[in-house]
């Protein structure tokens, strides 16, 4: 019995299609194959995979629809991969539970790198709470237990709108939050969707927390998506 991660990769196109099977089978995981939504869909539940690379643009199904449908009953992480200039529907698939996204063209080390952090935090996720109290990050240190933010040992003073942008962000380190998800989980979920707001506690937040807030080391801007705390 093989016990290594299984991935299944969604996605018509032959060249594409080889490329992930090839680099995911050369760096030790157990790829399989579905060149259509409705292999996908047959497919999961019978191989259960531990990861799936879902390409938007399938020839028979929609891609954000194999997602809602898999959303249902199915909680292993799955990574979009769509061309670039697909911001809409890279939101809206990660407000319906993506893990991440990946754009093409990309090259192997980004893959294995969204591919390493979106397992890490799925197996994370299913250990029991309270295993993640304390966050560290480079120089940065969050305890969610405390609520205090330290940068190299000196605490930072944060409003409590930052503290919970930066807690929220931590707690999701690697993934992509959209702009709407945060808005909600910060504001609630009749806050006016407005992103002028988050980008300016945004701005106060790299002030404190970033030696140059131009080149931010600890979080990222996803132009047009959202942010992102980096995971190493
Ligand atoms: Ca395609």
């Amino acid at each position: 019995m093989s016990k290594k991660i299984k991935i299944l990769i969604v996605e018509d196109e032959p060249a594409i299609c080889n490329f992930l099977y090839t680099s995911l089978k050369m760096n030790g995981y157990y790829p399989l194959v579905a060149k259509n939504g409705k292999e996908a869909l047959s497919m999961i539940p019978s191989h259960c995979p531990d990861l799936v690379l879902l390409d938007l643009g399938l020839p028979d199904i929609d891609g954000i629809q194999i997602l809602e449908e898999l959303r249902h009953w199915f909680n292993t992480p799955i990574i979009i991969v769509s061309a670039r200039g697909q911001e809409e529907e890279k939101v809206c698939a990660l407000d319906m539970g993506a893990d991440d996204y990946i754009t093409k063209p990309f090259g192997i080390p980004e893959l294995l790198a969204r591919v390493r952090s979106s397992l890490r935090r799925s197996m994370k996720s299913s250990l029991p709470s309270g295993q993640n109290e304390i966050f560290r990050l480079k120089d940065l240190t969050i305890d969610f237990a405390k609520r205090t933010v330290t940068l190299a040992g000196e605490e930072v003073h944060l409003t409590q709108i930052e503290y919970k942008i930066v807690s929220l962000l931590a707690k999701s380190a690697g993934r992509v939050l959209t702009y709407d998800h945060m808005i909600t989980e910060i504001w609630g979920p009749y806050a006016i969707k407005d992103n002028q707001i988050l980008r300016v506690n945004m701005a106060n937040i790299r002030r404190k927390l970033e030696k140059n807030p131009a080149e931010p080391q600890y979080i990222h801007t996803e132009v047009g998506i959202g942010y992102r705390m980096i995971a190493e």
